[in-house]
């Protein structure tokens, strides 16, 4: 699940990591009226949304208007806010689409000495967190891992323990902090790493992290992802949740207990298992075909399910048609097809539809769909299902 930089900032606070002073604004007026609360010179008006490349982003509406600007007034916070508010911004992460921007956070303008770039992520090799740390701030820091990676340091740490202040002083060594910056640096690492553990996360990124004038470390970006598998464990992260950032057809799916990822082709899946759903893609793709989607049913799905599942599938305009790949374990073939005649008669579906069952009850089902008198194509294996789908579109 991801959140907001605004909400980001907020929990990182309470963990005692610096932010600049700011405060959220969600109309033109608000922000004029923050800009004088912050009662600096310069401040920063950032449009919020789930993607990064804000600073370099424009808005459809306004192309001279990019998401994370530097205001000298209240009118001037005003006018920007008056041209971000309800427009859509397009960054390099948010797709040609972009994302429609209803909330500002106007923040006080900072005088930056050096910006680092620090990242907190899940390693697979180090089998746990592994802070990551560069000097090459406000980067994107994919650019810097493929142009430079010796600029990239990290170090893993242990989830009770903590990240030590020995491996947050070599880190913070190897940057050239010196003096108050180092100390300070120190504390920062610490408690990003703490907070990273403490709220279950699978990403929390920093970039730029700003060193100032004086040896203050200050986060002055915030891109937090938690982990969903923990999210049980954190019921008020509930609020957090911005449902306008989400795919409304992935939120669809979640409702109903299924797993849907939309993805961008024109063959709509429905399989059971989120392995098979993997290979079925696979498959498609190996016989000239593009999946409209990822979608796992699960292992026990009922006909409300399936029926819930063609909705989402038919939902989207660019599906031309449907294959179904069930193997019946727990689930029955028999149970599959019933679930799929009721759902075919309930939505009336009109694309091609090819099927392919294995397992348990499965010359029942066979049997069931010979003579079902609708309009459903059999595949006798993975095989012959994919080449029929992909031909049938
Ligand atoms: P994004 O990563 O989405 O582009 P950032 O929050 O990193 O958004 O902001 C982009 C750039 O804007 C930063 O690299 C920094 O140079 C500048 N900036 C952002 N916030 C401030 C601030 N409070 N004071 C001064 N400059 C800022
Ligand atoms: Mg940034």
């Amino acid at each position: 699940m991801k959140i907001h930089e605004y909400q980001a900032k907020q929990l990182l606070v309470k963990a005692g990591v610096p932010v600049p002073r700011n405060i959220v604004a969600r109309t033109p007026d608000e922000a004029a009226r923050a800009f004088q609360e912050l009662g600096g010179e310069l401040a920063v008006v950032k449009s919020q949304i789930h993607a990064g490349g804000r600073g370099k982003g424009r808005f459809n509406e306004h192309p001279e208007q990019p998401g994370v600007v530097l205001v000298r007034s209240a009118d001037e916070a005003k006018a920007h806010a008056a041209r971000m508010l309800g427009s859509t911004l397009v960054t390099i992460q948010t797709g040609p689409e972009g994302k429609q921007v209803s909330t500002l956070l106007v923040e006080a303008g900072l005088k930056i000495a050096r910006e680092l770039y620090l990242g907190v992520v899940v390693d697979r090799e180090a089998g746990g967190p592994v802070l990551i740390v560069s000097s090459e701030g406000g980067m994107e820091i994919e650019v810097v891992a493929h142009d430079s990676p010796e600029k990239i340091l990290k170090e893993a740490f242990d989830v009770s323990a903590g990240l030590q202040a020995f491996q947050a002083r070599k880190l913070a060594f190897a940057l050239g902090l010196e003096g108050a910056a180092l100390k300070n640096a120190v504390g920062f690492f610490q408690k990003t790493c703490q907070f990273f553990v403490d709220n279950d996360c699978s990403m929390a990124e920093i970039n730029p992290l700003v060193v100032t004038a004086d040896g203050e470390l200050i986060a002055l970006d915030a891109k937090v992802t938690f982990d969903d598998n923990a999210l049980f464990r954190h019921p008020e992260f509930a609020e957090l949740r911005d449902l306008n950032e989400e795919e409304p057809m992935e939120v669809q799916a979640q409702k109903a207990g299924l797993s849907y990822v939309k993805l961008d082709g024109n063959l709509g899946c429905l399989v059971n298992g989120a392995g098979l759903a993997m290979s079925t893609m696979d498959i498609i793709k190996l016989h000239g075909g593009e999946p409209a989607n990822f979608l796992d049913v699960g292992g026990g799905a009922n006909v409300d399910q399936v029926t819930e599942a063609f909705r989402i599938i038919l939902a989207d305009p660019n599906v031309k048609g449907v294959l179904v790949n069930i193997f019946g374990g727990i689930m029955k073939c028999d149970t599959i097809v019933t679930a799929l005649m009721t759902a075919y008669d309930k939505i009336g579906i009109k694309v091609p539809l090819v099927v392919r069952l294995e397992g348990t009850n499965v010359e029942i089902a066979r049997k069931m769909l010979a003579v079902s008198g609708r309009n459903i194509v059999t595949g006798t294996d993975l095989t012959d299902a994919a080449k029929k789908a992909v031909a049938a579109i």
